[in-house]
């Protein structure tokens, strides 16, 4: 079994269990290393307007990265690596840049959750899905995730395809759209995240479809493997078949970090 990089904590406000059960859960899938990517505060809005329920508080961000460290010690030497998942806002690099730089991280998934404000991934929401043709939100959700390529803030794109979460999908084909974004996540350099939640969600299958997953094997775009987990039980779920999608589309490889630097894990 591979490596898990995407596994949050309950500071976030909507994930359970203690980090010590995500760790032995890790353990005893036979995880060779994990990361924890909690979700950073939501440096995006005025601190009046901050959901606790969607991510960390401002001052919980210190404390996560020491729990982390704790926990790094506490089982050495089984590798455990200290990223966050961070919202990708168009305009707002700069306030995004200052929280991410008060901590040496081993890397950094880029997500993109909100457009123009609306949290399309959030059930609460789904009904901005009606106010919109669907091949025109495509395109406007890719070219965001573009931009978030072309930051060079980020060493992963968190499940690259997240607007398929409600299975909500243009009828037509859009795999131009995918190719697009494809081109300019590999002229970035930075990766892309296969992240196995989308198996416990309407849309039913990994995150991102396998169209897309082929796209980025051709463009030579590395890939790291993500559960998503909000629960403990949930680490490394779904990970035999994102293993088996990534094997058929050529991939042999995933990528871990440590401080930034790029290791590749066989599969
Ligand atoms: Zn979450
Ligand atoms: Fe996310
Ligand atoms: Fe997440
Ligand atoms: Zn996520």
């Amino acid at each position: 079994m591979p490596v898990d990089y995407h596994i949050h904590t309950k500071m976030c406000g909507h994930a359970s269990g203690e980090m010590e059960e995500y760790v032995a859960s890790a353990r005893q899938k036979g995880l060779r290393e994990i990361g924890f990517a909690d979700h950073i505060p939501m440096y995006f809005l005025p601190p009046a307007k901050r959901d606790d329920s969607i991510a960390m508080k401002e001052e919980e961000l210190d404390t996560y990265v020491g729990r982390v460290r704790e926990i790094q010690e506490k089982y050495y030497p089984f590798p455990i690596k200290l990223g966050m998942e961070a919202d990708f806002v168009p305009g707002m690099e700069n306030e995004l840049k200052a929280v991410l730089k008060r901590h040496d991280l081993d890397y950094i998934l880029g997500s993109v959750h909100y457009l123009d404000g609306w949290g399309f991934d959030n059930p609460a929401q789904r009904d901005g899905y009606d106010r919109w043709d669907l091949y025109e939100l495509y395109r406007r959700y890719f070219s965001t995730v573009q931009k978030a390529a072309a930051s060079g803030i980020f060493d992963s794109l968190a499940h690259p395809d997240l607007i398929k979460k409600f299975g909500i999908r243009p009828e037509g084909d859009i795999t131009e759209i995918y190719e697009d974004t494809v081109r300019e996540i590999a002229a970035a350099g930075v990766c892309i995240e296969v992240n196995t939640s989308g198996l416990r969600v309407p849309a039913g299958e990994i995150y991102p479809n396998t169209g897309f997953l082929q796209l980025c094997h051709k463009y030579r775009v590395p890939v790291t493997l993500g559960s998503d987990a909000h629960l403990p039980q949930q680490v490394g779920a779904g990970f035999k078949e994102a293993v088996d999608i990534l094997k058929s589309v050529g991939y042999t490889k995933v990528v871990t970090f440590t401080g930034k630097n790029k290791n590749y894990y066989q599969i």
